[in-house]
């Protein structure tokens, strides 16, 4: 059981929220966790977080009093108004030199202009991308911080620890000033798209000119041990091999269990 105070506060208790402060835990840091339906921090200690080092919070002022100085609060939050409403509602309780961190998926110029109004009040903010769905969030996202760089030795650690590792380095590091994180995640989901249409439109390709699915699926097996070795390729041969008589559970399984993963 969690004692003493938090390392890290994350608020934010979907599935990204909770899977990132297991992830946190599972590294050796106390969390404490915060959601605005209080319930839901009640039902998360009593199932998935018990026996954690997870600490609850039943209002912002609880949240806040549980963590150590100067204290990192991290939102995984709906993005857009719910990241001003939190922030608006933290920093009457915040200190001068207090992180505030957004791994949700907001606009880069939104993050700027939060980092900004943030900075002329002493608190430092990140806005952080988080990739790899909840899967990643869970065993090891990549993650893109930026923002304001004090903030980097308080953060890095956990971030580190966290993140996934490619050739035992982390797949995190800092990646610029104010809405820096956030433009880069922004450019990597650019790409990921881009790829989703290539492959889409390949598949689109391949049944026009009379190849079956099982043939697809051998293609992209084949190339999934080239060049173009990816998830992508990887998951595509999955569900090409996939085999289910009703094509309405099919497009389900694809678009949900998949295409959501990333
Ligand atoms: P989500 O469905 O985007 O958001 C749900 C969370 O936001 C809940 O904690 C909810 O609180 C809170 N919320 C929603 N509207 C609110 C408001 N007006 N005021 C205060 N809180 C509000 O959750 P998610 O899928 O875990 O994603 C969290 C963030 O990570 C999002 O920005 C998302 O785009 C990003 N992201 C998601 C994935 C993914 O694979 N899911 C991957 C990368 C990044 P209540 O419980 O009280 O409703």
């Amino acid at each position: 059981m969690a004692q003493g105070k938090g390392d890290i506060g994350l608020i934010g208790l979907a599935v990204m929220g909770q899977n990132l402060i297991l992830n946190m835990a599972d590294h050796g840091f106390t969390v404490v966790a915060f959601n605005r339906s209080v319930e839901k921090v009640h039902a998360f200690l009593a199932n998935e977080a018990k026996g954690k080092s997870i600490l609850g919070a039943e209002s912002i002022q609880d949240l806040v009093s549980k963590l150590k100085s100067p204290r990192r609060i991290m939102l995984l939050v709906k993005a857009g108004a719910a990241v001003d409403s939190f922030i608006q509602q933290l920093v009457p309780h915040l200190e001068k030199g207090d992180i505030i961190i957004d791994g949700g998926n907001s606009e880069y110029t939104d993050s700027e202009r939060r980092c900004k109004d943030l900075q002329v009040k002493g608190i430092r903010f990140v806005g952080a991308g988080v990739s790899g769905g909840e899967d990643g969030a869970r065993y090891g996202p990549s993650l893109m911080p930026g923002g304001n760089k004090e903030a980097w030795p308080y953060i890095k650690d956990i971030f580190q620890s966290i993140a996934a590792k490619s050739d035992g380095q982390p797949c995190c590091d800092w990646v610029g000033n104010e809405g820096a994180g956030h433009f880069v995640k922004m450019v990597h989901n650019g790409i990921e798209y881009g790829d989703m249409q290539l492959i889409g439109e390949v598949y689109h390709l391949m049944l026009a000119i009379g190849i079956n699915q099982e043939q697809m699926a051998n293609t992209f097996e084949e190339w999934n041990k080239g060049e173009l070795d990816s998830f992508l390729i990887d998951i595509t041969k999955d569900i090409l091999k996939f085999k289910d008589s009703d094509a309405l559970n099919c497009y389900y399984y694809i678009s949900l269990k998949d295409l959501n993963k990333i």
